[in-house]
């Protein structure tokens, strides 16, 4: 149904409003795309800290079993030089019982892998007996730092020393010692038990740990005694300035934490156990890359496909927008093409009033609304007088011309939102007046008179030598049983009654003309 023109009451903007559709598409696809990179931050977060507690795990049970294995093949050795001190002590030794005791020697470094050797110095740091059968040639061991400790302290606890190498065959050893008494308790010797470093290399070799990993044994003093990788410049070098001695060691015996390496600059993770029985330290690192390389793998692949997701999401958008505004540009050029298609269907190309078209379909709205608010309706008529001499004299262009001037100037008259002026037909125009009386309209009427008077359009054909109007007046209260013909025809009689009484006036239609129109419309 065609949206009518003239109906003051009508609300063009209607109930129904429109979505903002473009508004909620651009909101939907920015709020899909925020939550899918959302999850996945959120996702990954999760992700990497629990790949970060396993890691904490695993280092916790990796410096675990380090710290079991140092203290079992200190404990061992221990057990040994222990038994063999005590004997030592009970039956001192001379020459006839060498040959059994390195014998007894050599059968303990057989028993146990770890032992390179065990060796037996008097006080001056000469060799007695040792587990290999030829006694080493040479200056003695009263310099080692080992040496020097037992001969100054009388416990009998055992020494583990920075790792030396043997003097009998240059193998890295890591040296446990024991102070060895006379029956007196008086300095006798020192016994020794060389443990290889090598055993503990094979045992960290067994691990698997990155390439930028590392293990390592020390004294608790932050001495290096044995590390993987191995880097024998390292052997003996001191640690106590890192972070595990100066921080974490004073203030718990084991834990784990990550570390930016100042050398290499590599995050590590390091975990670290200072064992019971000895004073050692052992400490395992993993490089928080290879801990995170699943980790990052997975995001990588998780990122590409959110990205490409949100990617595809974006250009879909992108898509539907263009399309949306697409629409919506179609829509206005077609709502101005129907604007306009309905403007030449309602209005006249001449002088742009209404056409009857549109009068009729405001006539057929305004008996309704007259009958429900039972408020008058009029209707003035009117009409060019000897507007035939004005064509003929000026010609039909000129004539066009006047038209618009009237028309102009009807309109001008106007003023209410409801008034509809119409081109009734050739020169003749209407005016509807919804709620205004026979009094209003005829002021309206009088006032158009004056209008066209006042254009002063020459007009030599006229008595008067301007163009003038005639202009016939008829106002009622429908009823709702109305004919709008009849309604038209009493205006057109009023009109007929200006025309007949001498032209350039206005007159409405007397209750014997309604009578006699009646009258004609019975018949
Ligand atoms: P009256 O005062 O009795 O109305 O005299 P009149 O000459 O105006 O008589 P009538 O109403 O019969 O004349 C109508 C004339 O209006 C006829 C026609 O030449 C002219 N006319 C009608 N439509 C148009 C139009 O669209 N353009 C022009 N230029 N003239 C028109
Ligand atoms: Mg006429
Ligand atoms: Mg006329």
């Amino acid at each position: 149904m065609p949206i009518p023109l003239h109906d003051p009451q009508h609300d063009s903007g209607g109930t129904l409003k429109r979505l903002p559709l473009l508004k909620a598409a651009v909101l939907f696809i920015v709020a899909v795309c925020l939550s899918l990179v959302g999850l996945l931050y959120l996702q990954l977060q999760q992700s990497r800290s629990h790949d970060l507690e396993q890691a904490q795990v695993a280092s916790e049970n990796l410096t675990r079993a380090m710290a079991q294995q140092a203290e079992d093949t200190f404990m061992k050795a221990d057990l040994v030089l222990s038994s063999l001190a005590d004997w030592l002590q009970a039956d001192s030794y001379g020459a006839a019982q060498l040959p059994r005791l390195q014998k007894t020697f050599a059968r303990r470094v057989l028993a146990l892998n770890q032992l390179h050797g065990i060796f037996l110095f008097d006080r001056q740091g000469q060799w007695v007996v040792t587990s290999f059968e030829a006694l080493p040639r040479g200056k003695g061991v009263a310099d080692r730092d080992y040496f020097k400790f037992h001969e100054q302290n009388t416990s009998s606890q055992a020494h583990i020393g920075p790792a030396i190498r043997s003097r009998e065959n240059g193998e890295w050893i890591i040296p446990l010692s024991k102070r060895v008494n006379d029956r007196n308790g008086k300095f006798a010797g020192v016994l020794l038990a060389g443990i290889k470093m090598s055993y503990f290399d094979q045992f960290f070799k067994s691990f698997s740990i990155d390439d930028n990993g590392s293990m390592f044994l020390a004294l608790t003093d932050g001495t290096l005694l044995a590390r993987r990788p191995f880097v024998e410049a390292q052997i003996g070098s001191t640690l106590a300035q890192g972070e595990s001695f100066q921080k974490w060691l004073p203030s718990a015996s084991s834990g784990n934490a990550m570390v930016t390496a100042v050398v290499d600059g590599v995050v590590r993770l390091h975990g670290y156990r200072q064992l019971d029985a000895y004073p050692l330290v052992v400490s395992a690192a993993s490089s928080q890359a290879a801990i995170l390389k699943h980790w990052s793998d997975t995001a990588f692949q998780s990122s590409v496909i959110v990205g490409l997701v949100v990617l595809g999401v974006g250009l879909f958008g992108w898509v539907f927008i263009h399309q949306v505004r697409n629409g919506e540009r179609i829509e206005a050029d077609l709502r101005a093409a129907q604007e306009t298609l309905e403007l030449i269907a309602t209005h006249d190309s001449l002088t742009g009033l209404a056409n009857r078209r549109l009068f009729e379909r405001a006539l057929d709205i305004e008996f309704g609304r007259g009958a429900r608010l039972a408020s008058s309706l009029s209707l003035i008529m009117l009409d060019i007088d000897f507007f035939k001499r004005y064509n003929d004299a000026y010609g039909h262009v000129v004539g066009d011309h006047c038209l618009a001037e009237v028309a102009g100037a009807v309109q001008a008259c106007c003023q209410r939102k409801a008034d509809l002026a119409v081109r009734y037909g050739g020169e003749e125009f209407a005016v509807l007046l919804p709620n205004t009386d026979l009094r209003g309209a005829m002021v309206i009427a009088e006032e158009i008179r004056r209008k066209v008077m006042g254009k002063n359009i020459t007009h030599t054909g006229s008595p008067t030598g301007c163009v003038t109007v005639s202009l016939g007046c008829y106002s009622f209260v429908p009823s709702g049983r109305d004919s709008i013909e009849v309604f038209i025809e009493r205006a057109d009689a009023a009109l007929y009654q200006a025309k007949h009484s001498g032209r350039n006036r206005v007159a409405v239609l007397s209750m014997e003309d309604v009578g006699d129109a009646l009258m004609r419309s019975d018949r």
